[in-house]
């Protein structure tokens, strides 16, 4: 496995493989890794003949608010994990190399990034397809790999790749979660003992919504006051937003009915989680 701080030299190494017909795969993350990154590395070693991870905590995506400085790192374990799971590259870029003085250039996915994690998260979208275009353009992959943990970021980028024709095939994997159904995420490092223990309300909230819907109720404002309840229930839980939204638009419908998506965030203390459900609804 090499690991590479700086483009140059990286760039080589793929324009060789590439020339040798061999097949370049994307894992982008911000590392702290976990299962939920190494399902999606797997899914990269079985698909292509190289697997590249990325690992850059992007200062661009955080609010001036948010957790950039105190974000999860652990540099030498992302390293040994990644070797184990087979990754051939590790692209760990500084700042300096990722945002040159006078960056100017962003990129805007308009419309799908209003609502959800947009609507508390105002930049957050314009520096994840920032920093995805630029890692598109640095490595070229022919596939890269999203995890449905981050509903409308896989969303987002989708949409991004059709709409400026850019060359890569995006696959989103499913949610890895822990046996107690609390979603993996590097976040989650921030729980104590005991919001840990009351954050499994967000799953158990949207399997209970499942449940409803499969049950035939179909009014959006119902279902989303059960889960408000449900997640209320919990002392240490304060809701962001519940949303249920079409899949195509991220616009909120009323009516549950065809590709739905309920997403939701949620803080416990400083943490602010996320969960999401997808179901196609006749
Ligand atoms: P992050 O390092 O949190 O930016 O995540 C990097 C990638 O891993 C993103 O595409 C995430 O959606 C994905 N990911 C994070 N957590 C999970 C999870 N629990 N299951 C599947 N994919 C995940």
């Amino acid at each position: 496995m090499k690991v590479f701080n700086t483009i140059k030299e990286m760039r080589e190494l793929l324009d060789t493989h590439r020339s040798n017909g061999k097949s370049i795969g994307l894992v982008p993350t911000m590392g702290y890794l976990h299962e939920g990154h190494i399902s999606l590395l797997n899914k990269s070693v079985s698909e292509n003949d190289i697997t590249v991870l990325s690992i850059y905590v992007n200062p661009t995506q955080f609010g001036p608010t948010e957790d950039l400085d105190s974000y999860p790192r652990d540099i030498e374990n992302d390293k040994r994990l990644a070797e184990n799971a087979g990754v051939d590259i590790v692209f760990i870029p500084s700042d300096s190399i990722m945002y040159l003085e006078n960056h100017f250039t962003y990129v805007n996915v308009n419309n799908l990034t209003a609502n959800l994690c947009g609507s508390s998260r105002p930049t957050h979208f314009q520096g994840v397809t920032t920093i995805v275009t630029k890692l598109f353009n640095i490595i070229q992959p022919k596939k890269a790999y999203f995890g449905q943990k981050d509903a409308q970021q896989a969303l987002v980028i989708n949409r991004m790749v059709k709409d400026l024709n850019i060359p890569v095939e995006i696959i989103t994997c499913p949610i890895i979660r822990e046996k107690d159904g609390l979603a993996m995420s590097s976040r989650n490092k921030y729980l104590n003992q005991e919001e840990r223990g009351q954050a499994t309300i967000l799953f158990q909230s949207l399997q209970m919504a499942k449940n409803i819907i499969i049950d035939g109720e179909r009014s959006a404002d119902i279902v989303k006051s059960s889960i408000q309840q449900s997640i209320n229930s919990k002392s240490l839980a304060k809701i962001d937003y519940i949303s249920i939204v079409s899949e195509n638009t991220l616009e909120d419908i009323d009516k549950i009915e065809g590709n739905t998506l309920i997403a939701l965030a949620v803080r416990f203390g400083n943490t602010r989680l996320i969960d999401n459900l997808r179901m196609e609804v006749n």
